[in-house]
């Protein structure tokens, strides 16, 4: 544990479980979530008594400031269980770091850290049955916060909720994606809020991306907003291009999120003397690999699917598919890092917690 001495929470706890009418082996992502909820309240200029209670739903005045402005920021986390009954986060402290740094550019407070580990840690404890064993089993976890005081008046709030809610979540195979690269629409601008986790970031993402899907693409590959000619991320996962042997993936900027799954497939990467080359990418540099064979694979990384392969993009009216590889990157990774995760071997980087 972080801290000798615990924040102390105040628990009330449910008094019969729901964990009896969950299917397990048929979990909807995000759709079932456990017996208990972390709640912190910041009025007065301080954050309070943090409180732990049965999984519900929130009374909020209709002025809330979160309805009318969107000061909403969020973090996805999972925990994992190994074969003898042990649960792990995977490098906690930069999804802490992270939503703190994501309520900075939101002028909302941001949440002191004894408070979020506490919190969570006995969040976990409590709902230790909800995290079952086995590969592609977890918990995932999403803290959040919100401005909850009452007024339309158009500034920051000065009343906050900090939340963590977590839900039992099942690995699944979706099948490999084909993706639409952005022509039109951006996700994030210089200066903008791309590298928050922003409650207003994926609003944003859900029009153009329905536009896509009537195209007969899951998913939007963003370019950058002044000449779309760049390679951004895709939507809720960072990118990853293979050509030839080097990986290719566009550096963090203030318009791209810093993925923890993007830095761990780099160091990973780096480790095994796999070049990984962290430099703008061109959007034609990719659809000439795709035309002469060089580009062998393209991958979203992100905590929910780990290593999402993507069989192949639509751009300026062309459909480019990729030919499937055997001994794929894209399987090496997500093994190495699920493999981590569930401590199946060691973990030389010290992510484990
Ligand atoms: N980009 C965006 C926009 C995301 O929402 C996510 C998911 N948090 C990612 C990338 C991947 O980040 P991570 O590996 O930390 O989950």
């Amino acid at each position: 544990m972080r801290n000798a001495i615990r924040q102390a929470v105040d628990i009330t706890k449910v008094s019969e479980s729901k964990i009896g009418q969950v299917d397990f082996n048929n979990l909807n992502f995000g759709k079932v979530f456990t017996d208990h909820m972390f709640v912190c309240d910041y009025v007065n200029g301080e954050w309070q008594t943090p409180k732990i209670v049965p999984y519900g739903p929130l009374t909020l005045d209709p002025s809330a400031r979160v309805f009318h402005y969107g000061q909403a920021v969020f973090e996805g986390m999972k925990a994992y269980k190994d074969d003898h009954g042990d649960t792990f986060l995977f490098r906690p402290d930069e999804n802490f770091k992270r939503i703190n740094k994501s309520s900075e550019r939101l002028a909302m407070p941001e949440f002191p850290e004894s408070y979020f580990f506490d919190g969570l840690n006995t969040l976990l404890e409590l709902e230790n049955d909800w995290i079952k064993p086995g590969f592609g089993n977890s918990l995932y976890i999403r803290p959040f916060s919100i401005a909850t005081q009452a007024s339309v008046s158009a500034s920051e709030a000065d009343e906050y909720k900090f939340m963590i809610i977590c839900s039992p979540a099942q690995s699944y195979y979706s099948g490999d994606v084909s993706v639409l690269i952005a022509e039109e629409f951006s996700r994030s601008a210089n200066g903008g809020i791309g590298y928050a986790k922003a409650a207003g970031n994926y609003a944003a993402q859900f029009y153009p991306t329905n536009l896509a899907k009537k195209q007969g693409y899951q998913q939007i590959i963003w370019t950058d907003a002044d000449t779309h000619q760049y390679i951004e991320e895709a939507g809720t996962m960072n990118l990853f291009f293979r050509v030839n042997d080097t990986l290719l993936t566009a550096p963090i900027s203030d318009r791209i999120l810093d993925g923890v799954t993007r830095k761990s497939l780099i160091t990973i990467a780096e480790k095994e003397g796999i070049h990984v080359d962290v430099r703008p990418i061109k959007v034609s540099e990719i659809v000439d690999a795709a035309t002469n064979g060089s580009l062998k694979e393209i991958f979203g990384a992100g905590t929910a699917a780990v290593v999402s392969p993507i069989k192949a993009f639509g751009y300026k009216g062309e459909h480019y598919e990729l030919t499937p590889q055997e001994n794929s990157y894209a399987a090496h990774f997500k093994k190495a890092l699920l493999d981590i995760q569930y401590n199946k071997v060691e973990d030389p980087f010290g992510w484990r917690v």
